[in-house]
């Protein structure tokens, strides 16, 4: 019989952020791990071991679930800084040259050196797309990281590509998702075939819509619809949609996205970074009840992984282009980050830390530069950032400690 594994205690977390129902914040509580999962979480919790084996004291540490990433494309990490000035449609035509150079060796590395990156600024679940899904895919397996992996499709041959790929995930961390590039890169007999993969095989369906204003016109041009309008009329919207970016959209295309019970994924970053013109309507889309998570987009539009800098900028940018400095909540703000991230991938064990979800926690060293701690939130949102992180966790596996990727 296999033994019973040793149970993991995280003791005397000096702050809990659950991110449970409640929004629960403990304080110096110790937390349970069995396997993958989190057993339960209370008060000097006896262990097992007499030498404190698995014991990781967070005396000195804020406990929060690992972040959840909902847009990227870590395949183009050696993509970083190869264009710092020019708006989406000019920083594409450049971009999309170098990306054709890239071998598959190279997306593999380059998912490494991102997951890298992403795991060290405490993001333990990603969306990612872009090619070489099967490459990408071991990568995150080699470096432990959860996420839904998607190849990006423009045409019938990628249609192909990416329906076998999904056949290939095996890694219990993993899921496949499949990804239209846009409603612009991607035509309508396409668009189509991806919603029928999507439902075919019940996974995650993503699109980039609503970047540009010029996006807008020229569908509108072409299909006398708004993009909302338009991937409504092919049957895009569902709950299993991910919309990336819907900046330029209207109030009424946002009743369709909430109606349909579709997602979105916010990238304020790599918006302002490519002059998108716009702010997305955030606070319209919480009106209707659309769940929205955070995304960096690839290092080439941010031009870094560390969501904590998405969590801060989120309501920055919100507060200013309202003139409402109480648009934004710290909670809501973290909450996108951690389960409403979750829920928009579909990912309903993750994004909290509570009995019975996967054990995805990160610690943060309180140290000096967090200190006063008057308001945990405000400190995580507005002072905060990604080298704040001490551990992460993944699904019960120690994948940093001390500020050090464990060997895998
Ligand atoms: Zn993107």
């Amino acid at each position: 019989m296999k033994p019973e594994p040793n149970p993991m205690i995280l003791r005397n977390c000096r702050y809990l952020i659950t991110q449970n129902a409640k929004r629960d914040i403990f304080e110096h509580m110790d937390i349970e791990i069995q396997d993958n999962t989190i057993k339960r979480i209370g008060k000097n919790i006896a262990t097992k071991s007499s030498d404190n084996s698995g014991v990781i004291d967070c005396s000195e540490r804020i406990v929060m679930p690992g972040l959840v990433n909902t847009h990227t494309h870590l395949g183009m990490h050696s993509l970083r800084g190869i264009c710092d000035d020019a708006e989406l449609h000019d920083w594409l035509s450049i971009v999309t040259k170098a990306e054709d150079s890239l071998s598959e060796d190279d997306v593999h590395d380059n998912t490494v050196d991102g997951l890298v990156e992403a795991l060290r600024f405490g993001t333990t679940t990603i969306y990612d797309s872009f090619k070489y899904p099967r490459a990408r895919a071991r990568a995150f397996e080699k470096m432990g990281a959860r996420g839904l992996i998607s190849a990006s499709v423009y045409n019938k041959k990628d249609l192909k590509a990416a329906e076998q790929f999904i056949s290939t995930i095996r890694s219990p961390l993993l899921r496949p998702a499949i990804a239209a590039h846009s409603i612009y890169k991607t035509e309508e007999s396409v668009l189509r075939g991806v919603i029928a993969v999507s439902e075919d095989k019940k996974i995650l369906r993503r699109i980039h819509v609503g970047e540009t204003r010029k996006e807008r016109f020229d569908i509108q041009q072409q299909t006398e619809k708004l993009p909302i309008e338009y991937l409504e009329s092919i049957g895009f919207l569902d709950p299993k949609a991910l919309l990336v970016h819907c900046i330029w959209i209207t109030k009424g295309e946002i009743g369709l996205i909430g109606h349909a019970g579709a997602k979105v994924s916010h990238n304020p970053i790599s918006n302002m970074k490519l002059a998108s013109g716009g702010v997305m309507p955030l606070v319209e889309m919480l009106h209707e009840n659309v769940i929205v998570g955070l995304g960096t987009d690839s290092v080439a539009s941010n031009n870094n992984l560390d969501l904590f800098e998405e969590i801060k900028l989120t309501p920055l940018l919100h507060k200013q282009h309202r003139w409402d400095p109480k648009v934004i909540t710290p909670q809501q703000a973290l909450d996108m980050a951690t389960v409403n991230g979750a829920a928009c991938l579909g990912l309903p064990d993750v994004g909290s830390i509570e009995a019975g979800k996967k054990a995805d926690i990160v610690t943060l060293d309180i140290g000096k530069h967090m200190k006063p701690i008057n308001n945990l939130l405000s400190n995580i949102v507005y002072c905060a950032n990604g080298n704040d992180v001490n551990d992460v966790i993944i699904d019960g596996k120690v994948v940093m400690r001390n500020k050090e990727l464990q060997k895998s």
